[in-house]
């Protein structure tokens, strides 16, 4: 097969009002840098609308468009795996299919790359259209957070809107976990990889497909997969404990030897409530990284692919 210069990769999830649009603007950001030698790679990711149908009558016509159906919803970054694992191009650009990423940015990226001999070229969300002030907020926190946490460099305010070189890519294929935060791995892979801003617009149409659920448990996959801060907090919560335990034996002991003892329901609910809830949450994140690796250990495969449809480089593809 002959090497395509660009793979365009896009995980959809009920977008069937913004198909139409995404494949107009795509494919002409993706000529202006690639002439005819390009792929845009539609994931479906178990849509409940017309985004299959749809993405079946563009690849009818568009000899360019590689649409694959998976076998059920398998979440965000696991559809984002299955077309990267498909695609063939020697640079890779992942974009959200809302088009609150421009297609646009793909000329300065492509030059960007070029001009700074990159690897990775991720884009830097410098101010966020038509997002909820709880959204902002909490995804502002949350990426700083993780940075204090994370035993590499995760770049701050970064989604997974970034386009990549050939080995890059091949390097991020190479992590096999299941609990993927794909943002995260591709920092983990190193090489070159330099930032560039841009102002991220509203979603086109529809509504988020983030809820707050999945956003949890997204947070929680990056944390888990990139740092074991919180598997030690038992032992520092646990060190601060024992001298609060002094302090209070001390007050205990004053007070019998004085005739002066504390009254017992208020201090002993305060004490008994405290440990309680501190030991749940230590527990609870115990569990986190234990189902995990639980999950981890059964090596299933990432997700299963239905159907393909369309060819890329002139080529039918199979699925793996
Ligand atoms: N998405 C997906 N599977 C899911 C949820 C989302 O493929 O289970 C896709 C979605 O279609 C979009 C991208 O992931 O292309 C990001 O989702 P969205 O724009 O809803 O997230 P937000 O921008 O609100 O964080
Ligand atoms: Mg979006």
């Amino acid at each position: 097969m002959m090497a395509l210069s660009l793979s365009i990769i896009v995980p959809c999830y009920n977008e069937e009002a913004c198909l139409g649009e995404l494949h107009a603007r795509l494919s002409r950001a993706a000529r202006q840098v690639a002439g005819t030698s390009y792929e845009i790679v539609l994931v479906n990711d178990g849509s409940r609308d017309r985004s299959w149908e749809m993405m079946q009558a563009i690849a009818a016509t568009d000899p360019h468009l590689v649409a694959v159906n998976l076998s059920r919803n398998h979440g965000h970054q696991l559809a984002l795996t299955a077309g990267l694992d498909l695609c063939a191009g020697e640079r890779i650009l992942i974009i959200d299919a809302d088009l609150q990423d421009p297609p646009e940015l793909l000329a300065d990226m492509i030059a960007t790359m070029e001009s700074q001999r990159a690897d990775v070229v991720y884009a830097v969300r410098r101010a966020r259209a038509g997002e909820t002030a709880f959204k902002r907020s909490t995804a502002k926190l949350f990426y700083r957070l993780l940075s204090r946490m994370a035993e590499i460099e995760i770049p701050l305010d970064t989604g997974d809107f970034r386009l990549m070189s050939r080995r890059a890519l091949d390097a991020l294929l190479a992590l096999p976990e299941q609990a993927r935060f794909i943002r995260g791995m591709v920092a983990w892979v190193g090489f070159r990889q330099v930032p560039i801003a841009y102002d991220r617009a509203e979603r086109h149409a529809g509504q988020s497909k983030y809820p707050l659920s999945k956003m949890v448990r997204f947070a929680l996959d990056a944390v888990t997969g990139f740092s074991t801060a919180p598997l030690r907090m038992a032992s520092h919560i646990g060190l601060w404990l024992v001298a609060a335990s002094v302090l209070l034996l001390g007050y205990i002991a004053f007070g019998f030897f004085t005739g002066r003892a504390m009254q017992g329901w208020t201090s002993l609910m305060l004490v008994v409530v405290v440990l309680g809830a501190v030991q749940m949450f230590v527990l609870g994140m115990i569990g986190e990284y234990l189902g995990r690796l639980y999950i981890e250990s059964k090596r299933r495969p990432l997700y299963i692919v239905s159907d393909i449809a369309g060819h890329a480089g002139g080529q039918p593809q199979l699925g793996h």
